[in-house]
């Protein structure tokens, strides 16, 4: 069977090479092609042999991800859904900010999370992505935003990265190395919902990639609401794989916190976040909730409640930050194009 050329990285694909007796600077020049200068078909591969061109279609394939929409927000963010070859869809979503850019990327067609607010769980799970369909999603944000660097990686989009760990892990370090997208490790970020033992698995790794857990609330009871996950690996737990992934990487962890009017932004939620990370060097990354397609179960928050909570955090010495959503014209956050997407299919079958 043919495999997709993106799943090696430049060490691998110089021993396939030499298995088959190409010789081995031809596949420096296919990553530079496929990584450089965004070409993904041997045929344009204009400085290959014909000859060579053909063997390469024998052995290996690259799968292009057909685009299904891309939406445009007014702050210019893009969110684009894929169609894979097995007609599932997927979203990614380039984040421009100034002459930098932020891909972020699925990991999963679907979720099994099915955290409450978060568009993704109410699709059901699929499947897990290979590494080369991580990677061709980078690579088609990056084609289509020639004059901007792609510069940051984030696993935030369909899935979780954690519950995908192999296919993700090689995923990054196929954008990490030099022969292939050059990325720097601690240009990318892991988003998990908090699946405990592998952020422990993760930390032992020996990379220095960023870490974002999904807090989102600071009591067990909250969270076990929000995401059930917490059900599996309460707080106690999760904090413990937080702390040694800290110890072990030397790099600061952030938590995400998303604030949901009404429910999680109090000043006694604020109260129990700031007990919760009392002396640890984590970061707090408040959103305003982005409510997209679920409607009714939760609100945004009113500007009021997310001045008042992080201030209080910052007056408390608490190292947070306000990221005001993006796109949220274009239904950015996770999944939330796919869901518009197939519920229009749904009554178009249905109509
Ligand atoms: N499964 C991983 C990564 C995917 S979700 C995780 O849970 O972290 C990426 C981030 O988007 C998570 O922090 C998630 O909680 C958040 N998110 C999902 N739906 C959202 C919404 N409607 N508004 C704001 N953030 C949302």
């Amino acid at each position: 069977m043919r495999e997709d050329i993106r799943n090696f990285n430049q060490e691998e694909l110089l021993k396939k090479f030499k298995g088959l007796q190409f010789e081995s600077y031809r596949a420096r020049q296919v990553l530079e092609w496929l990584y450089k200068r965004d070409v993904d078909d041997f045929a344009m591969m204009s400085n290959l042999p014909r000859e060579l061109k053909e063997k390469l279609g024998l052995y290996f394939c690259i799968e292009k991800l057909a685009v299904e929409e891309i939406k445009t927000s007014r702050d210019m963010t893009q969110k684009f859904l894929f169609r894979l070859k097995d007609n599932t869809l997927i979203e990614s979503v380039s984040i421009p900010l100034k002459a930098r850019l932020t891909a972020c990327l699925s990991t999963q067609v679907g979720c099994k999370f099915s955290c409450t607010f978060c568009a993704s769980g109410s699709m059901g799970f699929k499947r897990n992505l290979e590494a080369c369909e991580i990677i061709a999603q980078f690579l088609a944000i990056k084609k289509n935003v020639p004059l901007h660097k792609v510069n940051n990686v984030v696993f935030m989009g369909i899935g979780e990265p954690l519950d995908n760990y192999e296919n993700c892990l090689r995923a990054i370090r196929i954008l990490n190395d030099p022969g292939c997208a050059n990325l720097g490790i601690r240009k990318m970020t892991i988003s998990t919902a908090g699946f405990a033992p592998a952020i422990e698995r993760l930390a032992k790794e020996g990379l220095q990639i960023e870490l974002s857990v999904s807090l989102h609330a600071a009591t067990d009871e909250k969270r076990s609401e929000l995401l059930p996950i917490n059900n599996r690996f309460p707080l106690k737990p999760l904090f413990k794989a937080v702390e040694t992934y800290m110890a072990l990487t030397k790099r600061k962890v952030t938590f995400e916190y998303i604030l949901l009017g009404g429910f999680n932004s109090s000043v006694e939620d604020a109260q129990s976040l700031i007990r919760l990370v009392r002396g640890l060097n984590v970061r707090i990354n408040l959103i305003p909730y982005n409510p997209g397609p679920a409607r009714g179960r939760y609100f945004s928050p009113t500007k009021l409640e997310v001045l008042f909570f992080k201030n209080y955090l910052a007056q408390k010495g608490i190292d947070v930050f306000l990221r005001m959503p993006r796109g949220v014209d274009i239904a950015a956050a996770c999944g939330q194009l796919k869901y518009h997407v197939l519920r229009k299919e749904k009554q178009n079958r249905e109509a």
